[in-house]
């Protein structure tokens, strides 16, 4: 399944050497890279305090230097060491950027620049950089490891079935093709229609800058020693056995916290590296409420929905008459209908940000409604919850079949047509689904998908072969002569 590492190595037996009397300890070193945003930090912040706590490597994150001043970070974040690398923006990230396309362009420019410099400074070191794992959104990462002669391993932070539409697109223009059907698609795709395809292909011309960006996902991955998806195998099997054969992805996910998975690493609870302020406040509020009463509502980091969604949304919430703890972000709250919160302090929690994980796995909680970002949709699976998922963009409609269709474990909301908005009603009429009699049969599929899960990550599962085998390559093919 794996290909070759393309890099040169003198023997097995000198590497072997050389592992035996590395006197750091470390069985190699590798740079870790996300794309700045929260849903694409968490994951691989995640998998390398895996990767660091138990699998011997050395691990370094580099963060943008926006993110890193703005949270103050120190020099390490649990197992992981941190780093930093220049988006162009230092003082203001993404929001001063005056196109998503001009961003993009800077974050190559000057993030290139910032690798190099990394790599370089580590060469003298007693554990210089041997692989960059790098987010697939950042293809010039790549290139830029590979110039160093480094191993590279692209790590995707969406489903595989989301990533295979962007292969079958990027190599083959399948999924625009309009002679493509859902019977020209490999097996596992078949289940999606139209509308359930990443919305840059279900709205054509929205986001091109995006659209491009993860088309090119797949412009080198060819060069790639390794490619991994947070994800695991029972989840997408299908996807995954298909798209191996053109693509050999290595599932390795979930990449949650393992308190909430194997707990096989020590005080690892949290990710840890929060762009927003989490509000303390929920865990209490929580422990007042009966078990499976709360309806938990969250749409990420970055979802931003229109005035009137959300009115409908705030209405829709208040007609259950279910408690319900919702995250409105400080750049959402003017849209809420007016003295919403002073009116259902009785009913409802309103926070700015939440510790998602310890909400989700709070006993109070019975159903997450949920914009269906991938992190959210595995978190949720991982801990037996079913959803109610109003997909916004990007691969939201996708997850949100996957989630109703392939999983069984929530169900989609219908978007009434005229209006194109989800309303009141039917807000309402899903909510109610997942919290009564329909929601039993979910929430028994839900503890099934996260006994998979555990399954998948603990020692001798699908992730954790997976995870070592990359491991145990790298470490064989480390340049005997550095
Ligand atoms: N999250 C959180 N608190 C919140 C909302 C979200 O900690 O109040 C975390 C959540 O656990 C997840 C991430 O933020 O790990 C959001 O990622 P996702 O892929 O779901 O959505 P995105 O932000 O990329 O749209």
């Amino acid at each position: 399944m794996y290909k070759q590492i393309s890099y040169n190595y003198k023997s097995l037996e000198r590497a072997k050497e050389r592992e035996a009397m590395a006197s750091s300890g470390y069985r190699a070193h590798v740079l870790a890279i996300p794309y700045p945003s929260q849903g694409h930090i968490n994951p691989l912040l995640q998998f390398s305090k895996r990767l660091a706590s138990s699998k011997g490597l050395k691990v370094t994150l580099a963060n943008t230097i926006f993110i890193a001043n703005s949270l103050n970070l120190p020099k390490s974040a649990g197992y992981v060491q941190l780093e930093t690398i220049s988006d162009g923006y230092d003082d203001g990230g993404f929001a001063l950027a005056e196109s998503i396309a001009v961003y993009l362009s800077r974050l190559e420019a000057e993030g290139s620049k910032s690798v190099a410099e990394i790599i370089t400074r580590h060469k003298s070191t007693p554990n210089p950089i041997d692989c960059i794992i790098y987010d697939p959104f950042l293809p010039w990462a790549l290139d830029v490891a590979k110039q160093f002669g480094l191993a590279t391993a692209a790590f995707f932070t969406q489903t595989c079935t989301v990533n295979y539409t962007y292969y079958l697109e990027h190599h083959h223009g399948l999924i625009r093709n309009p002679a493509s059907s859902p019977n020209n698609l490999p097996l596992g795709l078949h289940i999606l229609e139209p509308q359930d395809m990443p919305s840059f292909f279900s709205v054509p011309g929205s986001y091109p800058a995006y659209f491009e960006m993860v088309l090119n996902q797949f412009s080198n991955t060819d060069k790639a020693d390794f490619i991994f998806a947070n994800t695991f195998y029972k989840l997408e099997e299908e996807v995954v056995d298909s798209m191996s054969q053109v693509c050999p992805m290595l599932t390795i996910g979930p990449t949650i916290p393992s308190k909430y998975l194997d707990n096989s690493i020590r005080d690892n609870k949290e990710y840890g590296l929060h762009l927003f302020e989490i509000d303390s406040a929920c865990t209490d509020w929580l422990n007042t409420k009966p078990a499976g009463s709360v309806v938990y509502v969250a749409f990420g980091s970055m979802a931003n929905l229109s005035d009137k969604q959300m009115q409908e949304l705030a209405l829709g919430l208040k007609a259950t008459d279910f408690h319900f703890l919702w995250v409105v972000r400080d750049s959402e709250e003017a849209k809420l209908p007016e003295k919403f919160k002073e009116e259902m302090a009785e009913k409802g929690l309103l926070v700015n940000w939440s510790p998602q994980l310890e909400v989700l796995s709070h006993e109070a909680v019975g159903c997450f409604f949920t914009h269906g970002g991938w992190n959210s949709t595995i978190e949720a699976l991982s801990l037996g919850m079913p959803m109610v998922v109003m997909p916004q963009w990007t691969d939201q409609p996708t997850n949100s079949k996957l989630v109703e269709g392939l999983w069984k474990v929530g169900i989609r909301v219908t978007v009434d047509q005229n209006s194109g908005l989800v309303g009141r009603e039917e807000i309402e009429l899903c909510i109610r689904k997942v919290m009564g009699e329909e929601g039993i049969e979910m929430k028994m599929n839900a503890k099934k998908w996260r006994e998979l899960a555990i399954e998948a990550v603990s020692e001798g599962g699908t992730s954790d072969k997976n995870i070592d085998e990359f491991v145990s390559k790298l470490v064989i093919a480390k340049p005997a002569s550095v």
